[in-house]
């Protein structure tokens, strides 16, 4: 299995630090707001990567962490007179929900900055005997960067170029910093903002320290995967790199992984140019599944561009995957009895070479899009060789094939039958038994009254075929 490594910029086999297990970390977002349709990209990607690695057989443990204390969840707390707390577990739990209908699946451990302090401090505490970290006048602790011999390895950067980047947290007038490439670890408190008491001064810490301390006390001090949108390599991920290494003395990840961002109308997503979606607004008018199956149709590290087109685009690739498994699920109620004929084992063979297909983009460095139109080759192989003459074993072996590739795209391709389906079902047959009686006016109701539920009736030489309008 391939990997592009930003690390090394190039595609990598994919070595586990331990045999058939993934110890990833996916940095998560800061809870001020609902989510937007940018964050749930690498939320769908990153969760699509598990659900590959689980199907190949490795155990996963994945952690993704929320950023619960941040300037812009202090600042969105005064605007409603609430405390910070409160916004913060508001958006956790609205995060959660949208999270659900993208399908994608809960870490192993959601960490949460403001319960993980005393690991900051221990860690700050260890930067700072070992030299990588100063404590300024006013109790701001900083990181010496310079001192750090890997800085600018992630991002490529040489550290005479670099300038602070746009998540910088910059602390204003005489910083008391001795060089302006040092970062904040901790940082004091202003007026009625959440702090917690540590030997520097009472404040909270910077944004970057929360993520190397989760990830050494969930997974590790090395691991094999860390992710996030590209954004974060600089100085995000420069900078985590730069305290797990400095403090545990050890390489923190083995693969970094980045998904490029998503855009809106091939413009930059912004509240201010007014194309600004969150993921619950989306949902009002879109199945999230729509939502994350167009997400997968471009590979992870391309720009991917949102537009309505596109989006109805991906609504009908999908609708095309329902509709043939529904077509095989018709087909199983009818079909034949007994063991799969010779004709039959050639086209599953032939169909597992789309399976094959699959694998194989999934294992080129992820590619969704090529693995996506394997799946739809499949598709395409099981509805003209599909028919009610089939055994119902080789009907369920190619339905089978088609709910696992979907499972690892995170798509539901079969409904549970709900209430609805059943009661449908129960008049469809009792119209069936009316019209065998010649009962034509009791088979000619039951169809009024399935149109009035919005049921549309075909029938069909493998038996009546039902759709809602
Ligand atoms: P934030 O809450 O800003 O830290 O973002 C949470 C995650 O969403 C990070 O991994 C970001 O890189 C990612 N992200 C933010 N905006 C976009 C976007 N427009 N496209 C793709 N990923 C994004
Ligand atoms: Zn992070």
């Amino acid at each position: 299995m391939k990997i592009y490594n930003t690390l090394t910029q190039s595609k990598q086999e994919f070595e586990p630090l331990e045999q058939k297990k993934v110890k990833m970390y996916v940095c998560g977002p800061t809870v001020y707001n609902f989510i937007h349709i940018g964050n749930a990209r690498p939320m769908v990607v990153f969760d699509t990567v598990r659900r590959y690695f689980e199907y190949k057989g490795y155990q996963v443990n994945y952690v993704s962490n929320f950023t619960d204390v941040d300037d812009k969840i202090i600042k969105r707390a005064i605007e409603e007179g609430v405390d910070a707390d409160t916004i913060a577990k508001r958006y956790i739990e609205e995060c959660k929900k949208d999270m659900e209908g993208l399908h994608v699946r809960p870490a192993t451990k959601h960490p949460l900055a403001t319960e993980e302090i005393d690991g900051m401090l221990e860690m700050i505490q260890s930067l700072i005997q070992k030299g990588y970290a100063y404590v300024a006048f006013d109790g701001t602790v900083y990181y010496r960067t310079r001192k750090f011999q890997g800085y600018g390895k992630l991002s490529h950067k040489n550290i005479d170029d670099l300038q602070a980047g746009h998540r910088e947290i910059k602390v204003t007038g005489s910083d008391g910093k001795e060089d302006e490439l040092d970062f904040v670890l901790w940082k004091p408190k202003k007026d009625n903002e959440p702090y917690w008491t540590s030997p520097w001064c009472d404040g909270r810490p910077g944004w970057h320290i929360e993520c190397s301390v989760m990830a050494k006390k969930y997974l590790g001090e090395e691991i094999d995967i860390h992710a996030g949108g590209e954004d974060l390599i600089f100085p995000h991920h420069e900078n985590e790199i730069a305290q797990s290494e400095a403090c545990n003395g050890k390489p923190f990840a083995r693969y970094w992984m980045h998904n490029a961002f998503l855009n809106i109308d091939n413009k930059k997503m912004s509240k201010s140019a007014g194309n600004f979606f969150t993921v619950r607004e989306i949902s009002e008018k879109v199945d999230l599944q729509v939502i994350r199956f167009f997400m997968l149709s471009a590979h992870y590290r391309s720009p991917l561009n949102f537009s309505a087109e596109l989006v109805e685009a991906s609504k009908n690739g999908l609708e095309r995957i329902l509709t043939s498994v529904e077509h095989l699920n018709h087909l199983l109620k009818n079909g034949q009895e007994g063991t799969v004929t010779e004709k039959e084992k050639e086209h599953l063979i032939r169909a597992e070479e789309f399976v094959k297909k699959y694998e194989a983009a999934m294992e080129d460095d992820f590619n969704t899009a090529d693995a996506v139109s394997a799946l739809f080759e499949l598709v395409k192989y099981s509805n003209s060789n599909a028919s009610g003459e089939n055994t119902k074993e080789y009907l369920q072996g190619l339905k089978d094939k088609i709910l696992i590739l979907c499972e690892i795209l995170g798509i539901e391709a079969e409904k549970e039958p709900d209430s609805l389906d059943e009661k449908v079902e129960a008049l469809i047959a009792e119209r069936t038994q009316a019209k065998k009686v010649k009962d034509f006016a009791r088979a000619d109701a039951i169809r009024s009254q399935l149109l009035e539920m919005g049921i549309e009736l075909k029938d069909t030489r493998e038996g009546v075929q039902w759709k809602k309008r």
